[in-house]
């Protein structure tokens, strides 16, 4: 198993992947997901593994595609709660790692974590020998969301290397684009333009990682100035959740950050738009779902959206683990 996931035991930090694994396991494994589901191919390839799903935060897309992944690949989910500090012993105050370290006893393939606090994947995957795929730690990283975006990508644009990408919105607390922020330094020429408030900025940590990997990035407040230049806008959504204020995504001084039909008007014709969702105010949904470049949710034709995306890399992710 380590192997064919390229050395790695869990799924914890997107800068743990190489690019040979994203390019010549990962992503071709996609590709068979996906024909094997519009195939409706029924066959069994996880029959007898066995999947725990914890999850402490809210979630739609991640927890129901894993859950469809697994039971589409064979697979069982022998436990799952959608809110692991309500509905188990942590709400008696038992620690995440108890936890752990119980589930493992009682034995699964795969133990997949929703944690409310960066770090949470790493802490459980500290005291698991059971693979532990991190599906969101509080503000820290997303890995499997980063890999079914640069897919996605990969689909629509053909290639990664020398994409010129805006990553929009919450930056700070916005996991998905620390995680794929993290991807792009795999690749070569990358340019990413950073558009947040100033109070919102995407993190040091993953700015010192970028200039060490080579990849070009600036810093702005107004999607409209960038928006020419673009192959990929990806807005995010304000991470209300983890404590970021609500704030007016078309304030002219505090930052534009919101994408409109002005700024349809303004980006490239064969540009990309993209949003991890929940969407809530970023997008002018009446102006832009109707546009082809919106591939985040119900695309038209047989453009692949992200959301389905998301399935087919959760079952690759799944079958690589444990077939
Ligand atoms: N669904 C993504 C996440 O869990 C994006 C978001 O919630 O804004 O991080």
């Amino acid at each position: 198993m380590e192997k064919r996931f390229g050395g790695l035991k869990h799924i914890l930090r997107a800068q743990d992947f190489s690019r040979k694994w994203i390019e010549e396991v990962l992503f071709p494994k996609t590709d068979e997901m996906e024909a094997r589901t519009l195939k409706g191919d029924r066959g069994q390839p996880l029959f007898g593994k066995e999947m725990i799903s914890l999850f402490a935060g809210e979630s739609l897309r991640t927890r129901a595609s894993f859950n469809i992944a697994m039971k589409r690949l064979g697979g069982e989910i022998t436990f799952e709660t959608e809110d692991v500090r309500k509905f188990s012993s942590m709400a008696k105050g038992e620690s995440l790692e108890d936890t752990i370290i119980t589930l493992n006893e009682y034995g699964a393939d795969v133990i997949v974590l929703r944690y409310d606090e960066e770090g949470g994947a790493e802490r459980a995957a500290a005291v698991s020998d059971i693979p532990i795929i991190n599906a969101g730690d509080g503000g820290g990283q997303h890995p499997t969301q980063a890999l079914l975006d640069l897919y996605v990508i990969q689909k629509h644009l053909n290639r990664i290397d020398g994409i010129s990408i805006a990553m929009i919105g919450d930056l700070e607390k916005g996991r998905t684009v620390h995680s794929l922020a993290y991807l792009f330094g795999k690749f070569d020429g990358v340019k990413i333009y950073f558009v947040s408030p100033d109070n919102l900025k995407i993190k040091p940590d993953i700015k010192e990682y970028l200039n060490r990997h080579n990849v070009r990035f600036f810093e702005t407040k107004d999607v409209r100035e960038v928006a020419s230049k673009v192959d990929v806008f990806y807005q995010t959504r304000t991470q209300t959740n983890l404590g970021t204020k609500p704030f007016d995504r078309a304030d002219e001084k505090n930052g534009f950050t919101v994408i409109n039909k002005q700024i349809l008007d303004l980006a490239k014709k064969d540009s990309i738009i993209l949003h991890p969702l929940p969407c809530t105010d970023e997008i002018v949904r009446s102006e832009v779902d109707p546009d082809r470049r919106a591939v985040y949710i119900k695309t038209k034709g047989d453009r692949m959206s992200q959301v389905k995306g998301g399935i087919y890399i959760r079952m690759a992710i799944l079958w690589l683990l444990l077939f």
